[in-house]
């Protein structure tokens, strides 16, 4: 059987243990390869390998335009090698090809050219002072940084953090999901290839509490922690980070609310709330798993919106036609599957499902849900699968009212032709992103993070910056005293 080894200065290596587990293709079910099973000693020997790349290697030293120079032709191997890397996340999480190679492969290089250039062209001011001198802040990287991502978008969400930790010049121990491996191995051996020195982008596979995932978060050569993931893994993992006054970075969960007013597009609200709901068989920390539809348009989307669900094509992820796959693991799948027995076709105290319900193994179908009480699990927890709610409602101030009563502010959705509502209720909703008319479209400059149980801190851009950068102040006396 094929096996995933860390990647530990510049090295590929099994665990210092010899310790494996398998790692398995959701649609299958069966085990496709050996995966390193790290615990506190390769947690170790990874982060001394980034420390010593940190401070004493070229990395950290390197001119933007070296490194800039590096990382581009990393992204190149990496479009270069999309059809691998899509299929490793598609046979590790079951996510449809079509999109692994469309969205999460370029997205992926795309990830690594914006930081290169970004770090390169970003500007910081000068402050002129009265007294004859003036400051500026120097972003000087921050260390080591240990990046900790989640199963759903692997290549993409840890090109999210990696890139740029390395565009400003720190070196990272990345830790994938245990349910998802290969493509960070894969990513790793590339950057080598690309030239990137050893010890500068390390890998370490294994799982999280009391395992390599928290002795990475403990240690005390780390410098930055940046974690995408549940948001109790996120407290777990803030906690860790206290104790060592580590920065830390939390992009948590989610449960979308997504409004449609009766001036809506209903052919493009119907098209994004179907991908918004469906995308990854529903597990998208984004997710549109509330819908919210005023009442004059009520009964035409959601006759719209059934049949569209009942459209799309569920089969093996690795079917270029495939759009839902199974879920992620026998775990997942049997969490989604606990929301969904608590439902019942003809009604139910907790709703009643207008399609959906059970596919063959691990597939959870598209699952619409009315007339579930608010206060009902459905309504309350993050799901991350294809299961939404939809409720009717009257007034704009009523709409965002529901919208805003939920603990997690990861995102929400606005759809209105109306320009001033769209500005108005853009502006009430309490969410780190709002998308009008549209969904999941991003701009790396932009900010991107949640409020509330959906974590603290924003990436993108110069917020990036603010996080793997120690500015520093350097004031300067212009003439003598
Ligand atoms: P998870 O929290 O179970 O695991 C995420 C990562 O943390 C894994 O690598 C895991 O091994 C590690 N981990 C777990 N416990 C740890 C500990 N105590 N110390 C250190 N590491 C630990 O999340 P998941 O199930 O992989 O991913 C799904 C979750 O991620 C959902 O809640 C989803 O909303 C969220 N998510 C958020 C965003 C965002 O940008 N806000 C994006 C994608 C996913």
């Amino acid at each position: 059987m094929e096996l995933i080894t860390h990647v530990i200065d510049g090295e590929q290596v099994e665990s210092a243990s010899g310790r494996r587990f398998p790692t398995v293709d959701p649609w299958t079910r069966e085990p496709y390869a050996d995966v390193a099973l790290g615990d506190a000693q390769d947690a170790d020997a990874a982060v001394q390998a980034a420390r010593r790349a940190f401070d004493a290697g070229p990395w950290p030293r390197m001119g933007f335009a070296q490194r800039g120079k590096l990382i581009h032709a990393f992204a190149d191997l990496i479009d270069s090698h999309a059809h691998e890397l899509a299929m490793a996340d598609t046979r590790d999480m079951g996510k449809p090809i079509t999109d692994a190679l469309a969205k999460d492969a370029p997205r992926t290089a795309q990830n690594f050219r914006f930081f290169a250039d970004h770090a390169r062209l970003v500007t910081s001011e000068a402050l002129p002072m009265d007294s004859g001198h003036h400051a500026y802040a120097l972003y000087q990287p921050a260390g080591v940084v240990a990046a900790i991502a989640p199963w759903n978008f692997p290549m993409m969400l840890e090109s999210w953090k990696v890139a740029p930790a390395l565009a400003w010049g720190n070196t990272v121990v990345l830790k994938p999901a245990e349910d998802t491996p290969a493509s960070a191995t894969l990513l790793a051996r590339l950057a080598l290839e690309a030239g990137l020195p050893p010890g500068v982008f390390n890998v370490v596979h294994g799982f999280g509490p009391n395992a390599v995932g928290s002795a990475l978060t403990e240690h005390r050569g780390v410098d930055r922690i940046t974690f995408t993931g549940e948001s109790g893994t996120g407290r777990a993992i803030a906690r860790a980070a206290s104790a060592n006054l580590v920065p830390v970075s939390l992009e948590l969960g989610g449960k979308g609310a997504n409004l449609v007013f009766d001036d809506a597009d209903l052919a493009n609200a119907v098209d994004w709330s179907i991908k918004a709901i469906f995308t990854n068989a529903g597990q998208v920390c984004l997710a549109g798993s509330r819908l919210y539809v005023q009442r004059g348009i009520y009964d035409e989307f959601v006759s719209e919106f059934v049949a569209a669900a009942d459209k799309l094509v569920i089969g093996d992820p690795k079917d270029p036609a495939t759009q839902l796959g199974p879920l992620a693991s026998l775990e997942h799948y049997t969490k989604v599957r606990s929301y969904v027995d608590e439902l019942d076709g003809a009604g139910s105290a907790n709703g009643r499902m207008a399609t959906g319900g059970l596919g063959d193994g691990w597939v959870i179908r598209p699952t619409v849900v009315l007339d579930a009480p608010t206060d009902a699990r459905v309504c309350r927890e993050e799901i991350f699968g294809p299961v939404v709610t939809i409720h009717a409602f009257d007034t704009e101030a009523e709409a965002v009212a529901l919208a805003n009563d939920s603990r997690y502010g990861l995102n929400a959705m606005v759809f209105t032709e109306n320009l001033s509502r769209a500005h108005r209720v853009s502006a009430a909703l309490r969410a780190g992103t709002v998308w009008v008319n549209c969904f999941f479209i991003r701009d790396l400059r932009a900010p991107f993070g949640g409020v509330g149980d959906s974590g603290i801190g924003r990436e993108g851009g110069t917020f990036s910056r603010e996080f793997f950068t120690e500015p520093k102040a350097v004031v300067m006396q212009l003439s003598p005293a």
